[in-house]
């Protein structure tokens, strides 16, 4: 038996999530985008940190709280710096932890648009019968893993189901039912491709 393709994909979500804040100057739940800056704010020893929002409609401010009433030594140097040069990784970081931001805000909506980067592990397109995916997810994104699977080999989302109703599609930790369900870090999906006529153009997309 041959061994599997072994590719690991990096998903980075392209959009990043926007709370829905009452606006108290243009009145009614309006989406806010990130203005991609912090607010670092020293009151004697205590310093608080914002990442700011602005209304869509109307340039409003809204501070998403990232430090609050923190005691400066207590805060590592480099990571002040990078908070005071609005440091573009540690501002990407903040902005995407949709979780933290639903806590803050309450609502927030967010978007199924990511950029994927494959690279080859282990194994060649041309002599394998199985695909070994291991997938990275940097931030979070509400979209689903077969829409994922299908738009980047080229799948049904119906031809999926078939492979899993036929014990072909083996997804870890959480099985088929991870299907439906927003792309995790640290899944691995395992799709057995022996005797599938396009087995070479899927196993060629997973790596391209
Ligand atoms: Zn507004």
């Amino acid at each position: 038996m041959s061994s599997p393709l072994r590719t690991r994909w990096t998903i980075a979500p392209t959009t990043a999530p926007r709370p829905l804040i009452n606006c108290n100057r243009c009145g009614g739940f309006k989406p806010y985008r990130c203005g991609g800056k912090f607010r670092v704010n020293a009151n004697g020893k205590r310093i608080d940190v914002w990442l700011i929002y602005r209304c869509i409609a109307c340039d409003n401010s809204w501070n998403f709280a990232i430090l609050e009433r923190r005691n400066r030594r207590d805060i590592e140097p480099a990571l002040l710096t990078a908070l005071e040069s609005n440091d573009p990784a540690l501002v990407r970081r903040h902005a995407f932890d949709s979780a933290a931001l639903r806590d803050q805000a309450g609502r927030i909506e967010e978007f199924a648009d990511v950029t994927v980067r494959k690279e080859l592990l282990d194994g060649e397109a041309e002599r394998a019968a199985a695909l070994r995916l291991e997938l990275r997810l940097e931030g979070t994104t509400p979209l689903r893993l077969d829409r994922l699977l299908a738009g980047e080999l080229g799948f049904s989302r119906s031809r999926l189901q078939a492979l899993d109703d036929q014990g072909r599609l083996t997804i870890e930790p959480d099985g088929a039912r991870a299907l439906r369900k927003p792309v995790r870090d640290g899944l691995t999906v395992r799709i057995d491709l022996a005797g599938e006529a396009d087995c070479g153009a899927v196993l060629s997309a997973a790596h391209r």
